[in-house]
């Protein structure tokens, strides 16, 4: 018991007495209706009452039902929109504002593009894996067709996305896929701008065919349900992205246009 004692005293003095946190009423009135949101209980597009009624519903005062409802858009979780009749429209984030979130601190950290690629590996291996486990007729079906469509258009404009986005689909885990969504598209923000060096390796033709046949294989794994084979067929696939793209991609970071890119 002696030992328990020893560090720090078991009372303090009155010079160690520490502030207390007391939150404020807008952040109560934040964490409350971020609880009803998560609940299910006011959907996407879901119209509320105008401010003056809703915060008297909720027995608040309309300063503390602003404040709260734009933490909570900071947050990201609502984006509040005037309604026809003066009422609040809460529009529930998608994949989207995710992607901005996760990109805007990607760039604060100075990430670069080459650990986007192999994140994007690492993530993808594992979905290939479960894919293979969960895919039902259907997800098979559309993986087909994606397959074949690319072999008969040639190396279209979508690299490689429709595929890789069928086979996260095709786990039934809703996690994964949304963190595949909200990934895949970071670094595509260069649009028509795309760095000249890195469409010209996406144009290459062996290139696409290479894609085509790893694609055609890894729907031959899924379907056999061999899990071990879709995550190895899946890092071969990725390494080899990697190993074309990574003398274009070398030093370039997330979240810089290819302008910015251009000029160093
Ligand atoms: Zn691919």
């Amino acid at each position: 018991m002696a030992q328990l004692r020893e560090g720090r005293p078991m009372t303090s003095g009155p010079d160690e007495i520490q502030p207390i946190a007391l939150q404020r009423p807008s952040q109560l009135v934040a964490a409350e209706l971020r609880q009803r949101i998560l609940r299910g209980e006011w959907r996407d597009g879901a119209t509320l009452p105008p401010a003056s009624v809703l915060a008297q519903r909720l027995g608040i005062s309309q300063h503390h039902l602003r404040e709260a409802l734009r933490l909570l858009e900071h947050d990201g979780l609502i984006r509040v929109e005037p309604g026809r009749n003066g009422g609040i429209s809460l529009a529930i984030p998608d994949e989207e504002a995710v992607t901005r979130i996760l990109e805007g601190i990607l760039a604060r950290y100075g990430t670069l593009m080459t650990d986007m690629s192999v994140a994007r590996g690492v993530i993808d291996e594992a979905v290939a894996g479960l894919a293979a486990e969960r895919a039902t007729a259907d997800d098979l079906a559309m993986l087909e067709a994606i397959v074949e469509r690319e072999q008969t258009r040639g190396w279209g404009q979508t690299p490689c996305t429709e595929f890789h986005l069928s086979v996260a689909r095709a786990t039934h885990n809703q996690p994964l896929l949304t963190v595949v969504q909200a990934t895949w598209p970071i670094g595509a923000g260069w649009g028509e701008k795309i760095p000249a060096k890195l469409d010209a390796i996406r144009r290459e033709p062996s290139r696409g065919r290479e894609t085509v046949q790893a694609h055609l294989d890894l729907v031959e794994a899924i379907t056999a349900r061999d899990s071990p084979r879709a995550r190895d067929l899946m890092r071969q696939h990725h390494a080899a992205i990697f190993a074309s793209y990574e003398p274009a991609l070398r030093g370039l970071r997330v979240g810089r246009s290819a302008g910015e890119m251009a000029s160093g």
